[in-house]
């Protein structure tokens, strides 16, 4: 019990300190050391310089795992300027990343897929906050406003109790995360379309940046981009655009910056 203590004692110390960088890497490094490394996925997020929401902004795009980039980044920013006009000076290509190999393998929670089309094997889902810690620390990096990371690894959610989730944001932290795995007809035993998933994926990444923008909630408009989606037919039904609604309250914003 007092080895306990101790442990406990030198954890507050340092979560108290978080704040600063190097507390939290000592606080990961002890934590490692203990061998509670579960501990460390409970740890609030890190942003040492946290944004305020002002328009226009710069915006970035992240990359995890093997994308046709290029198209995608590009795809990206023609419906970010379609939906969004002049809300942003520019979508900036960020490249690729990789979770180290410590990293990789942190907070994964094993899960099978539950759905009509039946997959039984158990899928290796990652945290969202893992992602949002890796974009707030680019966003610093590069100076940038907000930040998206579109990854193929599927996600669960770190705040909710959510799994399998084809996106998420977190708005204090001006971050979002898209996975594309499960936009793939691949992934329900269909054969490839690779127009379709990139649709999907432009879908889901303008509706994230639109939580950003907009706030948590979501539109109850049918065909609204801003409508909540739990399957992909979901996604194909509705639209990558705004509802009027939606529109009326990016038109506020825009007044309310003067843009
Ligand atoms: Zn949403
Ligand atoms: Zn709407």
């Amino acid at each position: 019990m007092s080895r306990f203590r101790k442990f406990e004692k030198k954890i507050r110390h340092y979560l108290n300190r978080l704040s600063e960088i190097r507390f939290k890497e000592k606080l990961r490094n002890y934590v490692g050391r203990v061998g509670i490394l579960s501990f460390f996925d409970e740890v609030e997020l890190v942003d040492p310089h946290p944004k305020k929401l002002i328009l226009p902004c710069n915006i970035g795009i992240l990359f995890c795992g093997n994308f046709k980039k290029k198209e995608i980044h590009e795809n990206i920013v023609q419906q970010l300027e379609n939906v969004y006009d002049s809300f942003f000076f520019n979508v900036i290509d960020l490249g690729n990343f990789k979770f180290s190999k410590k990293m990789e393998s942190k907070g994964i929670k094993r899960e099978k897929y539950r759905s009509k089309r039946n997959h039984t094997e158990k899928i290796p889902l990652h945290p969202t906050n893992k992602f949002y810690q890796v974009l707030i620390d680019k966003r610093i990096e590069h100076k940038l406003d907000m930040i998206m990371a579109i990854t193929n690894l599927p996600i669960y959610s770190s705040e909710e109790n959510l799994i399998f989730l084809f996106g998420e944001t977190h708005l204090e932290h001006k971050c979002c995360v898209v996975s594309s795995l499960l936009l793939k007809e691949q992934f329900y035993n269909e054969k490839k379309n690779e127009k379709l998933f990139q649709l999907r994926l432009e879908k889901e990444a303008v509706h994230e940046i639109g939580h950003i923008l907009l706030g948590r909630n979501h539109c109850q408009n049918d065909a609204c981009v801003m409508r909540k989606s739990t399957t992909v037919e979901e996604i194909d039904f509705k639209s990558i655009h705004l509802c009027p609604e939606c529109m009326d309250k990016l038109e506020i914003l825009r007044n309310r910056y003067n843009f």
